[in-house]
């Protein structure tokens, strides 16, 4: 897994400007953006600049990076004014991941219920 921008890869397309997005944060590393179609009043994206297909692999070659991420989102928590909020990270399909480009979904502004669905 190189890290490469990928060519069918909409979160690379929004992080090289080819796709428009609401863009709150960005840092050398990484870009926060507001999803498309949020769950809660506050449902942002963190994503690394690099492509890696998930979490997890983003982590495993580079785990700066992942860190930066895992600040980022606590960075658009406080933007955000949230004092509870979920970062969640859905890995695979079978869980609903859609986009295989690694992200932090930061989700807060309402209760929520454990487990998650
Ligand atoms: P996943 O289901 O992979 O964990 O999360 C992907 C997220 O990307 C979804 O919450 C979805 O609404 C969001 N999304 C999909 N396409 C776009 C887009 O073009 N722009 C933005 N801002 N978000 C998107």
């Amino acid at each position: 897994m190189s890290g490469d921008p990928q060519d069918d890869c909409l979160f690379c397309k929004i992080v090289a400007g080819h796709i428009p997005a609401t863009i709150i944060r960005e840092t050398p590393t990484t870009v926060a953006f507001r999803d498309i179609n949020p769950q809660a009043p506050t449902h942002v994206l963190v994503i690394p600049r690099v492509h890696y297909p998930d979490a997890a692999s983003l982590a495993a070659a580079d785990p700066a990076v992942a860190a930066d991420v895992l600040r980022e989102a606590g960075e658009v928590a406080t933007d955000e004014k949230l004092d509870s909020y979920r970062v969640i990270f859905n890995t695979g399909s079978g869980v609903g991941q859609t986009v295989f480009h690694a992200h932090a979904h930061v989700m807060g502004g309402r209760g929520m219920q454990w487990p998650p669905g």
